[in-house]
């Protein structure tokens, strides 16, 4: 991270301030408006607006606007509402995505040989697609090697349904990492007569990902098995597979693989549609919260963007996305760029991406794309570099201090990257704790998080710094009206092999960072 402290000389206002602007409705000819004028129009209490009506859809719709949801759904028409009125042509795009969310959180509990409770997440964790149910029942392991056999063996435990035999029914089966599926070892105990499956990990100790001794996650890949199904760490496991133990295992879930949601997409009337800028930000939430921050914040700066650039007739075509099932792996802007021809992927020159812009312990990082930061992920698309650099300009004419943040593709400008399209955008922090030299640059609190309620159901309208949220709308309306204008825009027609380094593909980023890796969806950890 860049530690400069970025001070203007220029004693300028902060963009979004209280300077009432007229409605413009055209550019006066052979002189594009000044971006920073415009952009006063975009105002905090009408950003902050939106967010209350977040706020007041998750309140009405069991505290969540997760994909597949109520709540995402009045969001979604909410934000199609405003955007129609402001005069785009809105077009809600459908896709199919694999739902899956525990209605209360799982629990496990020893008792017997004694009572001993275990911690969701530290000890154990439900396996996406597991059934509901409540068990009470012995614990019989089935065909466990212990200790661990050395790689490259593998544990076969539950492979195959010959390792039931002698299972007694109504028992919960304990199983072992390894070899075969989650869902393969999960369906042979359901048809061995088990109660509840408790899945521990293999027990070899490695280097990351070869460390097979943390809690085990992942998928049953599908509604097959209707049982209770959790992973645990290999202790637990081993705990576990003492003679004499009963467990009580409760979960309460849901699960549908083929679940619809959709994006909403704004496009502009006026413009050049071979001259696309497009502006993006996650409408949805984590099932565990309203998502005021994560993506609330986001989701209203662009909102109010478009909104006021409605009645702008601009010289290049303004195209507002707003992602549906962002936190279950970037599937809607996955599905939107796979859905471009070579034509439409040309036309579009840069994606802007706002993911967490209001942090109540923020920072304001600016994406690196051109990684002069030199930490992580490489540079993004050419021409990104422009598009920090233009943010930096906001950040030091509204004298605020700045820094990068890694270019990961973590989010939803990932697919665009990928396609080779110039990126950028702004993130103020999440689960990553800030450090004391950025609270001496940013203010806040030193070893706290960015944000502590980041994925938490705490992640409300009290969750958001007012400051952030007003400093970088103003920094999105920039943006937005700079390259509604600018003759010359940071993706030209011809596309250079660096696109290829922006390829989802690539190794995430082994750098620190402001956390919100969003790689913590459901998809399978093989076994
Ligand atoms: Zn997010």
């Amino acid at each position: 991270m860049r530690t400069r402290a970025h001070r203007g000389l220029l004693a300028a206002a902060t963009a979004v301030s209280a300077v009432v602007l007229p409605v413009v409705s055209a550019a006066p000819a052979g002189a594009a408006p000044d971006p920073r004028t415009l952009s006063q129009a975009v105002k905090a209490p009408a950003v902050k607006r939106h967010l209350q009506a977040f706020q007041e859809i998750a309140a009405v719709h069991g505290g969540t606007r997760a994909a597949g949801t109520p709540g995402y759904d009045a969001s979604a028409g909410y934000v199609a509402d405003r955007l129609r009125e402001a005069g785009y042509r809105v077009t809600l795009q459908e896709f199919e995505f694999p739902f899956f969310r525990e209605i209360t959180e799982t629990t496990m509990r020893r008792v017997a040989p004694s009572a001993k409770a275990y911690t969701r997440t530290t000890h154990f964790r439900v396996m996406t697609y597991s059934g509901s149910g409540s068990a009470t029942a012995a614990v019989q392991a089935v065909d466990v090697k212990l200790p661990p056999p050395a790689t490259p063996d593998r544990s076969t435990s539950g492979c195959e349904a010959a390792d039931f035999t002698g299972f007694t029914p109504g028992n919960i089966a304990l199983l072992q990492r390894g070899t075969c599926t989650f869902q393969v070892k999960a369906e042979n105990a359901q048809a061995a007569g088990a109660r509840a499956v408790i899945i521990f990990n293999e027990g070899q100790a490695g280097e990351g990902r070869a460390d097979r001794r943390g809690v085990v996650g992942g998928t049953l890949g599908g509604t097959t098995v209707n049982l209770p199904v959790v992973g645990t760490t290999f202790a637990v496991g081993k705990e576990l597979s003492a003679p004499g133990t009963v467990v009580t295992l409760t979960t309460h879930t849901e699960g549908d693989p083929k679940r619809r949601t959709h994006n909403v997409l704004a496009e502009s009337r006026w413009g050049d549609p071979d001259r696309v800028a497009m502006l993006g930000a996650h409408l949805d939430s984590v099932p565990e919260g309203p998502g005021i921050n994560d993506n609330g914040s986001g989701s209203a700066g662009v909102l109010e963007t478009a909104i006021q650039a409605g009645g702008l007739q601009t010289r290049n075509r303004l195209r507002f996305a707003f992602w549906g099932a962002e936190e279950l792996g970037l599937l809607g802007s996955k599905h939107y760029v796979a859905g471009l021809s070579a034509a439409e992927k040309a036309g579009i020159r840069l994606y802007l991406n706002f993911d967490m812009i209001a942090s109540p312990n923020h920072v304001f990082g600016i994406y690196d794309g051109d990684d002069s930061d030199r930490t992580g992920s490489p540079a993004g698309p050419a021409g990104s570099d422009k598009i920090e650099k233009l943010f930096e300009s906001y950040f030091r004419t509204a004298r605020q201090p700045y820094t990068g943040t890694d270019f990961t593709g973590r989010s939803d400008y990932g697919p665009f990257i990928a396609a080779g399209i110039p990126a950028g955008g702004l993130f103020t922090g999440a689960e990553g704790v800030k450090t004391a030299a950025e609270a001496a640059k940013f203010g806040g609190r030193a070893g706290v998080a960015y944000d502590k309620c980041y994925h938490e159901a705490c992640d409300t309208i009290a969750n958001i710094s007012d400051k952030a949220l007003r400093v970088n709308s103003g920094a999105i309306a920039t943006a937005a009206f700079t390259y509604a204008y600018s003759p010359v825009l940071p993706g030209g027609s011809t596309r250079s092999g660096r696109a290829a380094a922006g390829g989802s593909g690539r190794a995430a980023s082994g750098g620190g960072g402001l956390g919100h890796a969003h790689d913590h969806d459901h998809a399978g950890v093989p076994s």
